[in-house]
């Protein structure tokens, strides 16, 4: 059986196939749908996208566009993957892109369940925590794009879906996986489309994912689709498989787009390890030879531990940055910016990227053309290395909240000399 995931950014892609390939599956990460054929032998593919925080017509194209693809490709059950954070504004995209997915499977019920205990994220009673603290008095209120100002995973999908959500919670999810299917039989048989389903262990997640069966599309964080793919390799017989592979030494950048608390703990830790260069929005606007200026920066520098290039601000200076340019314009001219850097960074022969930020992510990855990424050695949880498949460039790829504080530092230490 082959599963085809669909993640809605590059970091959200890598997260669920490294643990994919924890659960004992095969599994190939593509940035994208590929405009050739390739032929892929893997139980598990990941389609990761950028539709995260783009238009919803535009999400719900590229969500549908890859889902043909692993038609295609012979997968038969699909994931929905969205950040643990549920990442999204009052109208999308993950509501508009499960109702546009459920329409193309013809299927009429999904799961949503975005809990993933091993990095504090759990849900409970409807409400998502994050290491124990509501979402919505979590740092994710301050993001960037996606702010997210209420925690109840109910209320936030009824918003932005169709059709009506009801809620499994841990009571029926403690009970084991056939009281689960029977909660999912009679939550579908009353006309719910999507039910969200608690979890704040990992025990809850084995239970969940062994009552779905054959269900065509679920929808969730990273830490269900590991549940799935340990039962799929079970029955397949195959045996988790870490991979080792870590990335050569060889000449390396931090890029940190990121502004959410973990990643700004993470830039102020590693300022004593390496030199830094804060980005300032306003060149970003104005300055055309800006990204110039700090390829040359970056390129000067010798230190131990790679130079490191941000944008990360706290809560207090994005206010004020918000406040003096329009928060999208800062956001676009942030992105380009971090585009041409990798452009010129790539070209100079840098070859290890160990990048902050899921869209961030997205857009190193777009500009140096990977399509196809192999899976390495785990840095953290949900953040592996990924390599290209000729093995010239290596990638660490941050979800903004993910990563201990050391993370920067710890990822370069993993390094191997040839
Ligand atoms: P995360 O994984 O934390 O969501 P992303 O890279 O996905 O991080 O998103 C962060 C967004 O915030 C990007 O679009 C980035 O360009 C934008 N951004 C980063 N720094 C700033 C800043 N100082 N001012 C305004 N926007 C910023």
């Amino acid at each position: 059986m082959r599963i085809g995931v669909i993640a809605d950014d590059f970091t959200g892609g890598t997260d669920i196939a490294s643990l994919l390939v924890k659960g004992g599956l095969k599994t190939v990460q593509l940035s994208g749908v590929p405009q050739e054929h390739i032929s892929i032998d893997a139980d598990a593919i990941v389609v990761s996208l950028k539709s995260r925080s783009c238009d919803i017509d535009e999400a719900v194209q590229q969500s549908i566009g890859a889902l043909r693809f692993l038609q295609q490709a012979g997968c038969v059950q699909f994931y929905f993957k969205y950040c643990s954070t549920f990442d999204s504004t009052a109208h999308g995209n993950i509501g508009p892109v499960t109702d546009a997915l459920m329409q193309a499977l013809t299927t009429s019920f999904t799961v949503v369940c975005p809990s993933l205990p091993i990095n504090g994220r759990c849900v409970f009673n409807g409400n998502l925590y994050v290491n124990g603290v509501l979402l919505s008095e979590s740092g994710m209120r301050h993001h960037p794009v996606t702010p997210m100002r209420d925690s109840n995973l109910v209320r936030l999908m009824n918003a932005q879906a169709k059709g009506e959500t009801a809620l499994l919670n841990y009571e029926i999810v403690e009970q084991g996986p056939e009281k689960i299917t029977e909660a999912l039989q009679a939550a579908r048989q009353d006309h719910y489309k999507y039910a969200v389903v608690d979890a704040f262990k990992d025990f809850h997640l084995a239970n969940i994912a062994a009552s779905l069966g054959q269900l065509p599309l679920v929808t969730g964080g990273s830490g269900l689709a590991y549940h799935i793919a340990c039962s799929l390799s079970s029955r397949a017989s195959c045996q988790p498989n870490p991979s080792t592979q870590v990335p050569k030494a060889a000449p390396t950048v931090i890029l940190s787009g990121s502004c959410s608390e973990m990643t700004n703990l993470q830039v102020h830790q590693y300022q004593e390890h390496a030199p830094s260069f804060q980005i300032e929005v306003e060149r970003c606007l104005g300055d055309e030879q800006y990204a110039e200026v700090i390829a040359d920066w970056v390129l000067k520098q010798k230190s131990q531990f790679a130079p490191l290039v941000y944008a990360t601000s706290d809560s207090q200076k994005l206010k004020e940055i918000q406040r003096s340019y329009n928060a999208e314009s800062a956001g676009s001219a942030i992105e380009a910016l971090f585009a041409k850097l990798t452009r010129l960074l790539s070209a100079q022969g840098i070859t290890n990227f160990i990048v902050a930020g899921g869209e961030t992510s997205g857009i190193v990855t777009q500009q140096l053309q990977l399509q196809a990424l192999k899976v390495g050695k785990e840095i953290a949880p949900g953040v592996p290395w990924v390599f290209s498949l000729d093995g010239h460039f290596a990638l660490a790829l941050k979800s903004g909240n993910f990563g201990s504080p050391h993370f920067f530092k710890n990822a370069q230490e993993m390094f191997h000399d040839e």
